[in-house]
């Protein structure tokens, strides 16, 4: 016979699962109803300045993901065949895979150890040295990492000091703040992400935001084909299919009425594994810098092999002994095969990181039974120096 008990620990606890609230289908039904299926309607105008509202942005253009918004960045900038752009290392492949669609040259920058993001002493060294041998990048892309700010102003000052555009790929931070006001509006442009395990997903899909109205202008117009006005099709500048749908601009609209419960019910889990593991000798949760708070989009932690009786990989692998999923801090881009051309300032940080870090289950819909299922196997597993 098998018991509840057992079927409760057999449950798959997922990384980051998407999270419905109550009127997403609502929207989605209107849109039935109304037959406005295509990537224009009245959901994705609705969730635009629904949008622009929550994070205090003037304009902002729903696109198909957060790849395609961070694409139409790039070529609202004009970045151009062997140009540079900078970018983060520590960060997932979306972030720079634009920057090759451009056929220009990522050039990354590594992490401080306070937020875990750009190193702004690292950016300014690295600007210096380009701007004496007379080739300064085109572009900068800045991202926010698992719900966290990286330290804007010094970075927005050093962007501006050699007027290079600031692009944030805010994907992981919405909800987030940096003293007082959100990641993703301070540079040129900003983008964000509703992939399913963002932390809320219209299933697929992206925002790009900008206080210029020209550039928002001209993202709508390349987001739809590059359409001239013209009765018939006409084409003068090669376009993209990157608007999102009607439908699923519907579920954004839902899921961005409970955008500030998901925050704090991933901050909770944070919290709780915080309390339960965090005088456990060798692991280090991802600190909170001081300017700005975090959504603890995945809840990061690093283990020290040596002090904890084991390593990073023999946790994740207990844990999926007990069917839950976590994963390794994300591989740096500068160590990614396909990036292995590109040149890297620093580094050493984000592979600390990788090497070490784990993100834990951090779903906003995990119950407290799921959490100390996860904080369980982590205390067996030190106990034990292995697995089980
Ligand atoms: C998810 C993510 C993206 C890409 O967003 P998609 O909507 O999946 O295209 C970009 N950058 C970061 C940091 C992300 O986590």
């Amino acid at each position: 016979m098998v018991t509840i008990a057992l079927v409760q620990r057999m449950k798959p606890i997922l990384l980051s699962p998407p999270h419905m609230g109550s009127e997403e289908l609502r929207f989605v039904h209107e849109a039935f109803t109304t037959n406005w299926i295509a990537p224009v309607g009245p959901n994705v105008d609705a969730f635009e300045a629904e949008f622009c509202q929550t994070v205090g942005s003037a304009h902002a253009v729903a696109v198909s993901s957060g790849t395609a918004a961070l694409h139409l960045a790039l070529r609202l900038i004009g970045v151009a065949p062997e140009d540079e752009v900078f970018c983060s290392t520590l960060t997932f492949v979306a972030t720079a895979n634009p920057i090759t669609y451009m056929v220009a040259k990522p050039v990354f920058i590594d992490s401080d150890r306070t937020s875990w993001n750009m190193d702004p002493e690292l950016l300014s060294t690295a600007l210096k040295q380009r701007d004496r041998s007379g080739k300064l990048p085109k572009a900068v892309i800045l991202v926010h990492l698992y719900g966290q700010s990286a330290d804007i102003d010094p970075i927005l000052e050093i962007c501006d000091r050699y007027d290079i555009p600031l692009i944030e790929d805010a994907a992981e931070a919405l909800g987030a703040t940096y003293k007082g006001r959100t990641p993703g509006t301070f540079g040129r442009m900003g983008i964000y992400s509703f992939n399913g395990n963002k932390i809320i997903t219209t299933s697929g899909g992206g925002m790009l935001v900008s206080a210029e109205p020209t550039l928002m202008e001209k993202a709508r117009f390349l987001a739809t084909q590059a359409r001239d006005p013209a009765p018939h099709y006409q084409h003068s500048e090669v376009g993209y299919n990157y608007r999102l749908s009607n439908v699923l601009a519907g579920i954004g609209r839902g899921q961005l009425q409970v955008l500030s419960e998901r925050v704090a019910a991933r901050r909770h889990n944070f919290e709780t594994y915080y309390q339960a593991l965090g005088t456990l000798p060798g692991l280090k949760f991802m600190p909170e810098a001081a300017f700005g708070k975090a959504t603890r989009w995945l809840t990061c932690l690093t283990v020290d092999p040596e002090q904890f009786g084991c390593d990073r990989e023999q946790i994740r692998l207990a844990l999926a002994d007990h069917h839950i999923e976590s994963r390794p801090v994300w591989k740096p881009l500068h160590l990614q095969p396909v990036f292995a051309e590109a040149e890297c300032m620093g580094g050493a940080v984000a592979e600390h990181l990788f090497q070490r870090g784990l993100c834990l289950p951090s779903g906003s819909s995990l119950t407290d039974e799921d959490l100390q299922r996860v904080i369980q196997v982590i205390q067996d597993v030190y106990h034990q120096k292995g697995r089980s």
